[in-house]
């Protein structure tokens, strides 16, 4: 009676939350999950308490309420540069990990494959094995995060059902190119297979790169669901706020899948987005990504200082760093050196790969105050050197 279901008996607390519990016990600075701690622009603010006042506290429909839905369909257009129908081609999600669960449990059967780059988003992987599917890990090369086309053709084969592009991306940062969008969309298209993308981190992209949306490319609009949601955007991560958009025949079943897992996204957060949405002003995006650049360049020198070889992202906030110039073992013994003699949190590079380089690299997430970041360069040089 007491046994769990096949499901769910290696499921485990992800290293990403791991690491903020074992940063509480320290009170350390905390740059392992990625918390993104900053002030809220008044307008979500204002936009969400006047959605309670005005008695938006019910369910709402549930593919999500038709104001959030059309101002998404508008972003859409004018930011993601693809056209969808609020109506029927847009579905809000408790944030981009419900829409991917949506996703996943709308398409995958057992067995199915699904492609994931390496490094992976844990929570990608471990959805759709807890559904069933079946990982085909294909690994980015070198610090460019580089895509060998002829791996991938070769990670197609029958039963492949989907394949997720997580761009910007999480932990890498790599944000994908339209021309490596196109050739692995042509590979979807000859296989048929979805092309599932997660576009969190879409505004937060730094110069030299562009944010491409597969949806936005002709060719791969028919095939692709494209996730994205607004923990990142407007620094509310805890709001778990998302969508997915897409042709309406693929969208379908997933407001159904939604409705039985969670009947809705939170009702008056959804207004309090599509009012942010309206009155949030194009500049309000641009220093949002121009201040993460502060924070990368600042956090990559600093860890430069004490010997880290970080690999400086393109996007996202996220930074992968290896240490094999400094005395650790492995990336579990240096997370947990880091956070003892300096109380600063981190992610093992373990939970991103299946093996090397995961085993010699840390994330760290500078989506913080200016000043924790500060705190937590002053304690790294304290502990391991540097100015
Ligand atoms: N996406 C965030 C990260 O990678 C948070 C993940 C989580 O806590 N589920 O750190």
């Amino acid at each position: 009676m007491t046994q769990r279901a096949k499901r769910a008996e290696g499921l485990r607390q992800s290293d990403i939350r791991r690491m903020s519990v074992e940063c509480a016990r320290v009170d350390g600075v905390n740059l392992g999950q990625g918390i993104c701690d900053l002030p809220l622009h008044p307008a979500v603010l204002a936009g969400t308490a006047a959605a309670i006042e005005a008695g938006h506290n019910a369910y709402s429909p549930l593919e999500g309420a038709i104001e959030l839905r059309q101002a998404i369909a508008k972003k859409c257009e004018s930011f993601n540069r693809f056209r969808c129908d609020p109506e029927r081609e847009v579905v809000v999600t408790v944030g981009a990990t419900g829409a991917f669960a949506n996703v996943c449990l709308s398409y995958l059967d057992p067995g199915d494959e699904v492609i994931l780059f390496e490094p992976y988003y844990g929570y990608h992987l471990n959805t759709l094995k807890l559904i069933g599917g079946e990982p085909r890990f294909v690994t980015l090369h070198g610090r460019e995060f580089d895509i060998n086309f002829d791996e991938l053709a070769a990670a197609f084969g029958e039963r492949t059902k989907m394949i997720v592009v997580n761009t910007p991306g999480n932990p890498s940062g790599k944000v994908f190119t339209r021309e490596e969008l196109l050739q692995i969309g042509e590979l979807c298209r000859r296989h048929d297979v979805l092309l599932v993308t997660d576009e969190i981190y879409e505004y937060i992209v730094y110069p030299g790169a562009e944010h491409v949306s597969p949806a936005s490319i002709d060719e791969l609009r028919e095939c692709t669901l494209t996730m994205s949601g607004f923990s990142k955007t407007f620094s509310i991560t805890g709001w778990r706020l998302g969508y997915v958009a897409g042709p309406a025949e693929l969208v379908e079943p997933l407001g159904l899948v939604n409705d039985l897992f969670y009947v809705c996204a939170p009702t008056p957060l959804q207004h309090g987005i599509a009012y942010a949405l309206e009155q949030v002003e194009p500049s309000y995006y641009e220093s949002l990504a121009r201040d993460y650049l502060g924070k990368r360049d600042f956090f990559a020198a600093v860890l430069q200082e004490i010997g880290f070889d970080p690999w400086v992202p393109d996007g996202a906030y996220y930074m992968l760093a290896d240490f094999r110039a400094l005395s650790f073992k492995d990336d579990l013994e240096a997370a947990k050196t880091l956070l003892e003699k300096a109380h600063v949190a981190t992610v093992p590079g373990s939970a991103f790969y299946r093996g090397a380089p995961g085993d010699r690299v840390l994330r760290f997430c500078y989506a913080k105050p200016m000043e924790d970041l500060e705190k937590a360069a002053q304690s790294l040089r304290r502990a391991f050197g540097g100015r």
